[in-house]
Order: C-alpha cells, then structure tokens, then sequence
C-alpha cells in the first residue's frame, strides 16, 4: 500500500479534478489519498476570518461561496441524483459546523490562533469528503476519515505544529487496517491533527505534503507518492534555465535543501519524518503518470561534478547588525538571535565577520527584525543596514563540502560573467553552498554555474 499526496494545484476546476479522479480511478486503488483543499479554499478561509470579524452578515455570504465551489464540482462530477443527494446533505453538515465558528469568532471579537486552525482545516476536510463521494459514486469502495477522529496526534502548537509519529502509528494501526484493501481507498484530509486535548492543530501553510509523510510512516506505507502537475526535481527552475534536466534521484538531504530554498515542490519538513523511517518518496507528475519523475531515497547516486540542482530564492534579505569586534565579544550574536526569536521570526541563516553579523531572513521578517533590533537596551550595535536587491543561490549536492574546487568552478563561472558574489554561506548541511548575488545578477548566475556543472560552459549575458 502506498500513500498518495494530492495537492490543491491539482484540485482546481472541472477539467483538472476529473482528470485526477481519473487517475485515482487507474493509478489509485488500493492506496491511502493525503488530499489538500480546493484551490484558493485555505486562503479563502483566511481572509473570510476578517470578514467574519467585522460584520456577522458577512458570514452567509462566505458560507455560499465555499458551498458553490464545491456543489460545482459535485454537480459535474457525480453522474447518480442519490449519490448528489448525500453528498449535498454530507457537505451542509460540515459546513453548518464551521459556520458556527465563524459566528463564534464574531461574537467573542477575537481572531485566535486556535480558531484560525480549526477554521482553516475545513478546507481539507471538505476536499476530501468530496473526493471520496466522486469515488463512491464512481463503483469505487471510498471512505473517508478525520485525522482527530482517527488519532494523528500533534504536539498542539497552534500554525506550526509537529507529529507525534509513535503515538500516531499506534492509533493508525488500530484504527484503520479495515478501511485499507486492494479495491479500496480511503480520504484523509491533510494539514492537520489534533493535540492529546483533542485541539486541531495545522501543520502551517503548505502542510499537507508533511501530513501525507506522517501517514505514510504510521501505516508503515510502501512508498509516498506526491501527486503533483511537474515533472519532479529539476537542475534548476525551467524558466531560467530552459536546458534544465529532471532529477530522477535524489537523498532526503539534498531534497530538504531544495525544498527548503527555492523549489516549490515539496514542503521542507516532508522529508523528516521519511528520513526517519527510510520511507521513499516519489514525486509524481499527473500530467505523465507512468514516467518515473523524482525519487527521494537515503542512498541516491553522486554525479562525477557532485552538484544535482541549482536553486534560488529570491523572498530574502539580509539585515545587517554593525558592531566593532563582532567575532571577539562574547554574547552579542546571542542577544541579537535572541532578540529576533524572541518577536517570532525566524532567521533563515546567520553569517558572521569581524565587524558585523548579516541576519538572512524573508523580506516580510526585515522591517519587525529591524524593530525589534532597535528596542534592546542598552544598543550592543552602532547600526542596523537594510540589503534588499539580493537574492540567493543555492548549489546542492551530497558530498559538496568534501569534494575540492567546487566553490572555486562555481565563483569563477559567475565571475565569467561579471556577476558580484555578496555574501557566502556554506551552512550547517552537507549538502548545500549558498551565496548571495544582487537581484539583477541572478539569472546570469544561475545559468553560469548551470551550464559550468551540467553542459559547456555559457554566459547568458554577453
Ligand atoms: N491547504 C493548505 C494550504 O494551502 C495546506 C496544503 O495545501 O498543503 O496551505
Ligand atoms: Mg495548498
């Protein structure tokens, strides 16, 4: 049995939901679906909080977008008026629910991290009774569960919460074997679980690719599958680099490096409860379902030139932290780290020198860094300087630290094509350089230090 991740890029529109029902109905059978919302839904939800706040009559009319986009679907998508018929009643019900809790938000006048979580998981729960009635309707034995009701169990941090992955497999493994079969599947929504309490509790944005992990490990799965509308891991982002190639293997290092800068096709914390199992991960394009696409392994193969992808990000900026002897004075970059963990934000990496610490972090985290920076007393800096017009790449590649001269092909190629490196950073992984360049240069960058490791060497800018 394998677990199936579906993400939302993939459930959006008639069109595309069918051709993934399609593919449940062919590739499927069998297995476990981890599914996200709709499209757009979680966001919905989101922004429908404010909404909620603010004027109780606003509630009717969010509660009838979110049964529109779904009655859209169910309406095109199951053929029997009896099965429509449950559906419909099934769908009032669950959204009688969570109507109540946006009027309970707009009556205690108070947006909490635990309401926020609780509403925002009704998008998964809806997707997935959705799927499951398709299914049904379909001939298909579907059934669909709630991760609260079946115990996958959270450490309760409200927006970022963990799994307990033992207690987890326990509940799992008593719970569900009779809903798994060679002719079944069974729907769990993803992005959440519930703290020992009984509190829902998300896995942040994005989550849903970690909860599809945590599944996979505490039924003990084959494999997970990412269902995705990609080929899998590129060398680098296509549309930088149109000669980009696929990845076909990839270790959890070097996938965690990747999804946790630049590419966009795993969430970060998927790969660690996998690792920790040696659970394989395939990513999977729905678009070609039987080409191999990337497979995330404990032992993946080592190229000759060592480096499998060239990332980037360019949500960054560094926050620079003036101060005379730095590197000798005991304490400071404590304070400072300190300081900025301490407002909830978090910094990406830390670079350090005589006379200054250069903070990474998102460019939505520079200016409350910088605030509350600017509230320690007594001042252990002389000045704080914003760098914003950067963006950082990323080589990754198990072996990277120990093999020599990859640094110096890697400067040398973006010095070729009169690309200024700023700031280097080599980081705690073994798998992973990071430099930053100033935004203008990234693409030329990234394409000279491509084309240095996977073809002749080229410069995009002549
Ligand atoms: N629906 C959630 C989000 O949009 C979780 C996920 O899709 O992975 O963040
Ligand atoms: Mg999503």
């Amino acid at each position: 049995m394998r677990v199936i991740k579906v993400g939302g890029g993939c459930l959006h529109g008639r069109k595309t939901i069918r051709d993934i029902v399609d593919l449940m109905v062919s590739h499927g059978q069998g297995n476990v679906f981890v599914v996200s919302a709709l499209h757009g839904i979680t966001d919905l939800l989101l922004e429908s909080l404010e909404a909620a706040l603010a004027d109780e009559a606003n509630i009717a009319g969010i509660m009838a977008r979110l049964k529109a986009r779904h009655m859209l679907i169910a309406r095109n998508l199951i053929a029997t008026k009896q099965d429509l018929k449950s559906y419909t009643r099934e769908l009032g019900k669950s959204l009688g629910k969570l109507e109540r809790l946006y009027y309970g938000l707009n009556f205690t006048r108070a947006i909490t991290p635990r309401l926020t979580d609780v509403i925002s998981s009704y998008g998964e729960r809806l997707s997935a009774q959705l799927l499951a009635a398709i299914l049904r309707d379909r001939g298909i034995r579907a059934t669909c569960r709630m991760p609260h009701k079946i115990g996958l169990i959270t450490d309760g941090k409200y927006g970022d919460a963990t799994a307990d992955l033992a207690k987890t497999s326990r509940n799992f493994q008593s719970h569900l074997p009779p809903l798994l079969g060679k002719k079944k599947i069974l729907f769990l929504p993803g992005f959440f679980g519930t703290s020992e309490e009984g509190e829902i509790t998300t896995f942040g944005r994005g989550g849903s690719d970690y909860a599809a992990a945590v599944v996979a490990v505490a039924l003990d799965a084959q494999r997970l599958d990412i269902w995705k509308d990609t080929e899998g891991f590129m060398s680098a982002d296509p549309r930088l680099v149109p000669e980009a190639q696929l990845i076909p293997v990839l270790s959890y290092e070097e996938a965690a490096e990747l999804a946790y800068f630049g590419a966009k096709i795993l969430h970060p914390r998927t790969v660690e409860p996998a690792r920790r199992r040696n659970m394989k991960i395939a990513i999977k394009n729905t678009l070609a379902p039987d080409a191999d696409g990337s497979l995330i392994t404990s032992r993946s193969p080592r190229p000759k030139s060592i480096i499998k992808s060239v990332a980037y990000d360019t949500d960054i900026g560094i926050l620079k932290v003036h101060a005379s002897g730095v590197g000798a004075r005991p304490g400071i970059l404590g304070e400072v780290a300190t300081c900025i963990a301490g407002s909830g934000i978090n910094i990406k990496s830390v670079v350090t020198s005589q006379t200054c610490i250069s903070l990474l972090l998102t460019r939505q985290d520079m200016e409350p860094a910088r605030q509350a920076l600017l509230g320690i007393r007594p001042r252990p800096f002389r000045k704080l300087d914003r760098l914003e017009d950067v963006a950082l790449i990323g080589i990754v590649g198990d072996g990277i630290h120990s093999r020599d001269g990859i640094a110096a092909r890697c400067f040398s190629a973006v010095a070729d094509c009169r690309v200024n490196v700023e700031m280097i950073s080599f980081g705690p992984s073994r798998a992973a350089l990071y430099f930053l360049v100033k935004r203008k240069d990234l693409e030329s960058g990234v394409n000279a230090i491509h084309s240095t490791f996977f073809s002749t060497p080229r410069c995009s800018r002549s």
